[in-house]
């Protein structure tokens, strides 16, 4: 266009520029419709003449936004926003007016008129987006050559990725060698465009050449060195990243050859593209997310792809950290609750706890799916498709429940079964909890929060309440969980301690002990590490020498409790009573557990679940009512019945309850 006049003459003639930029903004207005443009982000339902749908700009759960198709405006009557089409783009894509006219006058195909060339002006902006759109169109392009995109489209296949996916991703594929980008783009693109793009390197002059020392297949000779650029991207199959809105801002490449490193290559950060504050397919995953209620977040791209072309398309992905505030703050703009994936391998357990923190604070609810070691949200799909994903979907837990699930876990499972170095894993656990509490926004969030801990973790919700206040103030909150674990854990212990006394003092009764209790129901790990040794032999001898001692110790001792009684039927009564403390303990964590899941699982009725629960609820009371006549046996009426008599009764009670055998 050269209806610019040239130099800054003030004349007449000089108002012609904002007449001519007035008309190109005027015509881009009128051939874009703000119901069809508004739509694809905003579910939007016809009320007469107007169109009405959940509001962008704030949170709501009825609709106050409504987009008038005559007037070809939007308003919203609850925190009043409003506008026209530039004014919709410029607050959902952050751009300034100009860039939205001209990303609208891109999607309605009418020429962008050339700018005065102005450095680090909002023009650069606009510039970088169409080199990086000109470099996909460019990767797109080679991707569907017959020959040179061959080997990437296998790959792709093998991947199981569609064509139609491949088309709405824009994959796409650079072949190997050092100037294909370059070269393509030239002249219309110029050098400094297509560094400060991030597509492009400038070589070193002397020296050194470019750090990839890879032979430049099909490149030009010398690729390395010498005046110019070189492409960065080479022999890769490219990610475009794209922004809300559909701009592309940068790329992710992965490698097609298994010896090229690093497996992928991102965009480095540019004007436009800033890692921490992207999300990838939150473009397309947005249209979805309303109707889910929330947003699947993945940390591969091709996790991303992959949930897309099952039909779950309200999946993201970031580039493999743990989630950033601004992030979280994309994600709240588009749901009220984000589902993460969690394969396992304890190196992600920081960064897991990390991206809980920052949801948290931004006032996200969080579901944390945990799939097997190994198992990425790709591979489940390939294996066993979209129902594979629901069935994970539906087994999903909090974030209390990762904490309890991970950092107890690791005390469970610690080599040797003895107490490891340093700090206690529940009181690590609980401590995790505190941090996350305190990140936990508003007062009624981090209180529904912390009464939920307590439930998952049988604690009291007070101790907890007050460490979280210890550590809002800026002070240590170690001491007073610290205290309460160790109250707890005595308690543990001397119950633990009674059982494996009355055991050792009644070894005919291990296999009713057997029946109800097994050594993983030992917290302490000396007493699990007896107890193991007691169910593999009553008759000992227990080994190592530490656990004999401990054997010992506890026969002796006439100072812990009932096992020490003389008449030998009512130490048999003692064991099975302890046997029954221990078994009534794992029960009621099982019964918290479980009514945490259905209290979670909310609306969406889980009849399997509510089976569960009874079931365990009947185990419960059955061995409630069984220590309650042992107890009055061992108080006063010794001869009343024997204790298998007891027992027989309280099978055919159990029968009854949960209609089956006993486990
Ligand atoms: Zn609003």
């Amino acid at each position: 266009m050269s209806a610019r006049p040239e130099g800054g003459r003030l004349h007449a003639g000089a108002r012609a520029v904002p007449a001519s930029r007035e008309e190109w903004v005027e015509r881009v207005r009128s051939a874009t419709d703000i119901v069809e443009l508004i739509g694809q982000t905003v579910q939007l339902r016809k009320v007469g003449r107007n169109w009405v749908g959940l509001c962008p700009f704030h949170q709501e759960k009825t609709p106050s936004f409504s987009v008038h198709a005559e007037r070809q405006f939007y308003h919203c009557f609850s925190c009043k926003a409003g506008g026209d089409v530039f004014k919709f783009i410029q607050e959902t894509e952050k751009l300034s007016f100009l860039e939205a006219v001209e990303m609208l006058s891109r999607r309605a195909g009418i020429a962008v008129p050339e700018r005065r060339g102005e450095p680090g002006e909002p023009g650069r902006r606009a510039r970088l987006l169409e080199t990086l759109d000109a470099a996909a169109a460019a990767y797109e392009s080679w991707l569907g050559d017959p020959e040179r995109g061959a080997e990437a489209r296998a790959y792709l296949e093998r991947r199981g990725v569609s064509r139609e996916t491949v088309r709405a991703f824009r994959l796409g594929f650079v072949p190997a060698g050092w100037e294909n980008l370059v070269k393509r783009l030239a002249p219309r693109f110029p050098e400094e465009a297509l560094i400060e793009a991030g597509l492009a390197v400038r070589r070193a002059n002397e020296g050194s050449g470019p750090p990839d020392t890879r032979p430049a297949v099909g490149g030009s000779p010398g690729a390395g060195r010498g005046p110019g650029v070189y492409d960065r991207f080479r022999n890769r199959l490219m990610v475009p990243l794209v922004a809300p809105g559909g701009a592309v801002v940068g790329f992710g490449a992965r490698a097609l050859a298994e010896e090229d490193v690093p497996k992928y290559l991102n965009s480095p950060e540019t004007p436009v593209y800033h890692k921490g504050a992207f999300l990838f397919a939150l473009d397309a995953a947005r249209r979805h997310a309303a109707a889910e209620g929330e947003l699947i977040v993945v940390e591969g791209y091709f996790d991303a792809i992959a949930l897309h072309q099952a039909g779950l398309s309200h999946a993201v992905a970031t580039s493999g950290t743990a989630l950033t505030e601004d992030q979280a703050r994309l994600l709240r703009r588009v749901a009220p609750r984000v589902t993460l994936t969690f394969d396992g391998d304890a190196a992600g357990q920081g960064a897991m706890l990390r991206s809980l923190g920052v949801l948290f604070a931004a006032g996200l609810d969080v579901a944390v799916v945990e799939l097997p070691t190994g198992v990425d949200p790709d591979s489940l799909l390939r294996e066993r498709g979209p129902d594979g994903w629901r069935a994970a979907r539906e087994a999903a837990y909090d974030a209390v429940e990762f904490i309890q699930r991970h950092m107890l876990r690791a005390q469970a499972g610690a080599p040797g079964g003895l107490p490891g170095p340093g700090v206690d894993a529940r009181e690590r656990a609980l401590q995790a909890v505190v941090e996350l509490g305190l990140q936990g926004g508003d007062e009624i969030r981090r209180r529904l929060f912390l009464e939920r801990a307590s439930r998952v973790f049988g604690f009291s919700a007070e101790v907890l309440a007050r460490a979280t206040e210890l550590r809002h103030r800026g002070q240590r909150s170690a001491e007073p969980i610290r205290a309460a674990v160790r109250a707890q854990r005595q308690v543990a212990l001397s119950l633990e301690r009674q059982a494996l006394q009355a055991l050792l003092r009644s070894p005919a009764e291990l296999d009713y002990a057997r029946s109800e209790i097994s050594p993983a129901d030992f917290e302490d790990p000396a007493c699990a590490a007896l107890a193991a040794e007691l169910w593999r032999d009553p008759a000992g001898p227990f080994a190592p020498e530490p656990l004999a001692a401990l054997a010992r110790e506890l026969l002796a001792a006439d100072d812990e409790g009932p096992g020490r009684a003389e008449d030998p039927a009512l130490r048999a009564t003692f064991a099975r009573m302890a046997t029954l403390k221990l078994a009534l303990r794992r029960l009621a964590r099982e019964l918290r557990g479980l009514a945490a899941r259905q209290a979670q699982a909310g609306e969406s009725e889980d009849r399997e679940r509510a089976r569960e629960f009874e079931e365990v609820l009947a185990r419960q009371l059955v061995r409630e009512e069984l220590y309650r006549r042992l107890f009055r046996q061992a108080q006063a009426e010794p001869d009343e019945s024997n204790p298998d008599q007891i027992l027989m009764d309280i099978k055919q009670i159990e029968m009854r309850a949960t209609g089956q055998s006993n486990d």
